[in-house]
């Protein structure tokens, strides 16, 4: 039989026929209420007529022109607004069509920066334990989670790894956070001494932990730390942003919240809301300009590069936040819906933490609260969740982040920036009866 293959290869998920604002339809007629944004995706809902208005006249006049050939308006536009608005002199803006691509051509730029500065010795790359940065080779490699690399394991590059950030269940009991914090920036530094500060390219990190732990936020200090060490040993700061930007932590780059400025940051998802398959690199301008004066060529690309209408549909998407003060609603909201959380969760048996920023929220299930033991993995209790809470009508993200080698069980809550406080409310409502109802379905 031919057919589409499915990510899970046993299961046709069902298939979705409409959707519009903070829903979206199956062919049964059954509305799901998006408490996620598929995957931190749909910033402005579904179906928003300024942006398809925005597609159609860019698909009108120009719906594609290879970027080996031709620059377009649009492009550039987006590109200017993205530098604009991004913190320091992140004014070089390469555009891609998703977020490994985004984290791939940040790999190759770094890589072809320190061959171009006379240091081709620079080759490894430093991440996070449990981080996740795409699924393409590259990405893979960067990221740190085991069970994600395991059937590709050989055929990944070495990259040497540092402890997240992940004061949850990292930070020893009673130990005070700036140690905790101390103490992560010493391990990375002892890791670039041990590689030899001259053989390390760059560090990678996600500023707020979306993909794998579920919305988990840097400790105070921790990327300042992490700035001064790269200025010190001459590496480069990559932000990958491609789940936490783009307003989703109530500032458009979620970094701005550390008061840093990385040397390249990822974009993809948020950034174009789902409209348009696009991704973004933005680069500080002294390291285009070693590529300038050197080569003059970044020895990289796509056929999708600067795609027109991706490219139209997320400068709209960037128009629309800010005509509409969605940071600002990004913020407010998300006060409102973590204090439902709280009120809904914060007791909760299996409910360990509940965290994140603006409209980016997750919350840790555990066995026991008190010992934060997690559920046995092969329960697979996010998944469940997820399952239980589709048949409550509610989208939500599951995400088996590592513990000690071992999958646990986050839940990602990355609701549209239209959500009303009644839609939160709704999530919320929702999400408690999938929770009981996985609970009740793992129970043996
Ligand atoms: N980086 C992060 C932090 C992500 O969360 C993801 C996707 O989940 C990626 C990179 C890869 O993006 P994409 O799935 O668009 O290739």
């Amino acid at each position: 039989m031919t057919q589409l293959i499915h990510r899970n290869l046993r299961q046709t998920p069902p298939a979705a026929v409409c959707a519009f604002g903070m829903y979206v339809r199956d062919g049964e007629g059954k509305t799901y209420l998006d408490g996620s944004g598929g995957a931190a995706v749909s910033s402005l809902g579904h179906s928003h007529p300024d942006v398809l208005a925005a597609m159609q006249a860019q698909l009108k006049t120009t719906a594609y022109a290879h970027s080996g050939f031709f620059t377009t308006d649009v492009a550039e536009e987006l590109a200017a607004r993205l530098a604009a608005d991004a913190p320091g002199d992140l004014n070089q803006v390469y555009l891609v069509s998703g977020g490994s691509e985004a984290i791939e051509t940040s790999l190759k730029l770094a890589r072809q920066y320190f061959v171009e500065s006379g240091e081709p010795g620079r080759r490894v790359f430093l991440a996070r334990r449990q981080s996740y940065h795409g699924n393409t080779l590259g990405a893979l490699a960067l990221g740190g989670n085991e069970w994600r690399r395991k059937p590709f394991e050989p055929l990944l590059m070495d990259v040497a790894r540092v402890s997240p950030c992940y004061e949850y269940r990292e930070r020893p009991a009673g130990q005070d956070v700036n140690q905790y914090t101390a103490d992560l920036l010493a391990e990375l530094e002892q890791k670039i001494l041990d590689i030899g500060p001259k053989n390390v390219i760059g560090f990678c990190a996600e500023p707020v932990v979306g993909a794998t732990l579920g919305a988990v936020p840097p400790t105070p200090g921790y990327f300042k730390g992490v700035r001064a060490l790269c200025d010190r040993y001459g590496m480069l700061f990559i932000a990958d942003e491609v789940m936490c930007g783009m307003g989703r932590t109530g500032t458009l780059y979620a970094i701005e919240q550390e008061g840093v400025v990385p040397d390249i940051v990822t974009l993809g998802k948020g950034l174009a809301a789902g409209y348009q398959p696009v991704g973004a690199v933005l680069v500080r301008d002294h390291i285009v300009e070693r590529l300038r004066a050197g080569s003059g060529v970044f020895q990289h690309g796509h056929t999708y590069n600067a795609h027109p209408v991706a490219a139209a549909a997320a400068l709209a998407v960037q128009k629309l936040i800010q005509r509409d003060c969605l940071l600002g609603a990004v913020t407010v909201r998300g006060a409102t819906f973590r204090r439902m959380l709280r009120d809904a969760f914060g007791t909760h048996p299996n409910v360990g933490d509940i965290r994140g920023r603006g409209l980016f929220l997750g919350l840790e299930l555990v066995q026991d609260r008190d010992t934060k033991r997690p559920f046995d993995p092969d329960l697979k209790l996010h998944a469940a969740v997820k399952q239980k809470a589709m048949d409550c009508g509610l989208m939500v993200y599951p995400m088996g982040g590592t513990i000690d080698g071992r999958r646990g069980d986050h839940i990602l809550l990355a609701p549209p920036f239209i959500a009303t406080e009644a839609d939160l409310g709704q999530i919320v409502a929702r999400l408690s009866d999938g929770l009981a109802r996985a609970l009740e379905a793992i129970r043996p």
